[in-house]
């Protein structure tokens, strides 16, 4: 156990001024208040106590930094404000036929990539399938689809517009791969992941990656395929040398999925955790103390309170900034909690009588590059039936019909057969409305990092947001663990 590490296992700390009757319940935990009741019999060697914590928010992020806890020995409760646990990890059933199912929010993940989040899958005893979705993409470019063949053809390439260099490279590397050809220059400039200002490239924090490619040479093309006019080109730099630091291709060709959805982690984790989890019971409001909170939640529709030591406050910032919190945040803090930017998303399913794709001989995944239907791809392959289901990103608030005919102008096949279209939209979503954090704005990425992975007296921060890389489930587990070993080591 880390706890061995700690230099201090032997020694309780007496508390200094009155005695609250939180640190009496401490004590007693402690085996002191045992040992002064037997009338100045000989305590029995103190053990450290567990620390209580308070987990605000029971998706990914939280539920993993409370098993994580649990097995280091703490007293861990999850206030999670919806009916459900997993929050935008969603495994989608009803009305889906023939035991279908689809992942409404985080869909796939990595290898190279998400080691922690893998850890769990072998702990829990969940198999991961292979997920074809990246496979023989077809991108709608200018009203036209391109295999990816025709997007590795130099005539082509011209065609768009891009310089020959960029031909060249696009002529032997993949499509997805263009950025490196200007980020190459940056990236080993970074060697500490989490340290993005040591790299000495303050200067790229003050302009777009627009501004960027422009500057090193890149075509109307290029930027036009490639560039952020709103994103920190630093931001954009550091994700690629994080990247490149853990072995991860910028955009993985080959990614994985849970078998049954990836709700069967989130599932597992529940079950694991047990009662310790509370539903539909809403952290209303937060008090910050010296040495430890007082959180405010609803239950059952009574208002109630919990002391902790700690509290993990793993809800988006988008839902913690409606939260009360006494005293304020201080100013640094409350600029991360308001002004931190996320999108929201919703996912398209359809669910059709057949395989047309296969008939047709067309690759069900398609770049639309709509904001009704962004991209398309098939999904649950691995369920005995006839029957086919694609799904897709379209931006928040857009309907089934819109996202469906969106998919009928582009899809070029003649065997379309969808019987069934709905979408799950985030943007409605009381509590898990926003997705993941998108890249900070020039000049902002200093005012939030590293003060956004940083505890706040005893609260500590978990979430997709509350790490380097702003990949969903990755960035929450990662985030969790940190977080888990912070605690049981103070
Ligand atoms: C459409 C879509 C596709 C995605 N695709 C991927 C993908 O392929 N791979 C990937 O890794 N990631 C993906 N993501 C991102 C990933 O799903 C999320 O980043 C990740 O699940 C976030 O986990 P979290 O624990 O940080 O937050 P959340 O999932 O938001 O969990 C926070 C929890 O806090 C609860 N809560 C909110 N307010 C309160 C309150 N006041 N009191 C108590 N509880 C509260 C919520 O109900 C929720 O359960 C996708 C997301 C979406 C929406």
């Amino acid at each position: 156990m880390s706890r061995a590490r700690d230099p201090d296992v032997s020694r309780p700390v007496a508390p200094r001024g009155p005695v609250s009757r939180r640190d009496v319940l401490k004590l007693a935990g402690a085996g002191l208040a045992a040992g002064a009741a037997a009338g100045g019999a000989e305590p029995a060697p103190p053990r450290r106590p567990g620390r209580s914590v308070v987990v605000a928010g029971g998706g990914i992020g939280g539920l993993t930094c409370a098993w994580e806890l649990v097995k280091r020995g703490h007293d861990v409760t999850v206030l999670e404000a919806a009916g459900r646990t997993g929050g935008h990890v969603r495994t989608v059933r009803d009305p889906l036929a023939d035991g279908l199912y689809v992942d409404g929010g985080a869909e796939h993940f990595t290898r190279p990539g998400y080691e922690l989040f893998w850890g769990h899958v072998k702990e829990l005893g969940l198999t991961a399938l292979p997920y074809p979705r990246r496979e023989n993409i077809l991108r709608r470019i200018d009203g036209r689809l391109f295999t990816e063949e025709m997007l590795a053809d130099p005539a082509v390439l011209a065609g768009f517009g891009f310089n020959r260099r960029e031909v060249d490279f696009l002529a032997r590397e993949p499509w997805w791969k263009l950025p490196a050809l200007y980020f190459a220059p940056y990236l080993d400039s970074f060697s500490d992941e989490y340290r993005p200002f040591d790299a000495g490239l303050d200067r790229l924090d003050e302009m777009t990656l627009t501004e960027l490619l422009r500057q090193d040479g890149a075509s109307a093309a290029a930027v036009r395929f490639i560039g952020d006019a709103q994103s920190s080109a630093l931001h954009a730099v550091w994700h690629a040398a994080l990247l490149k630091l853990r072995g991860v291709p910028l955009f993985p060709p080959e990614v994985f999925r849970l078998a049954g959805g990836n709700q069967t982690l989130t599932d597992a984790l529940t079950a694991r955790l047990g009662d310790r989890v509370r539903l539909g019971c809403p952290v209303t409001g937060i008090e910050r103390g010296e040495t430890g909170v007082r959180v405010r939640y609803r239950e059952a529709g009574q208002e109630k309170t919990r002391e902790a030591d700690w509290l993990v406050s793993a809800m988006s910032l988008v839902k913690l900034r409606e939260v009360p919190v006494t005293p304020p945040w201080p100013e640094a803090r409350g600029q991360v909690v308001k002004g931190f930017p996320y999108y929201t998303a919703s996912r398209p399913v359809f669910q059709s009588r057949t395989r047309f794709w296969e008939t047709d001989g067309v690759s069900p995944n398609i770049v639309l590059g709509e904001t009704a239907l962004e991209h398309v791809w098939r999904m649950a392959d691995e369920v005995p039936t006839g029957r086919g289901l694609l799904v897709g990103t379209a931006a928040g608030f857009t309907s089934a019909e819109e996202a469906l005919a969106a998919f009928r102008r582009v899809y070029p096949g003649r065997g379309e057969d969808v019987e069934q279209a709905f979408v799950v939209d985030w943007a409605r979503d009381p509590w898990a409305m926003a997705c993941e954090p998108v890249n900070y704005g020039p000049g902002r990425l200093r005012r939030f990092w590293p003060l956004v992975i940083e505890p706040e007296g005893r609260i500590q921060f978990v979430g997709a947001y509350a790490d380097n890389l702003n990949w969903g489930m990755e960035a929450a587990t990662r985030s969790a663990h940190r977080v888990a070993e912070a605690i049981d080591r103070a």
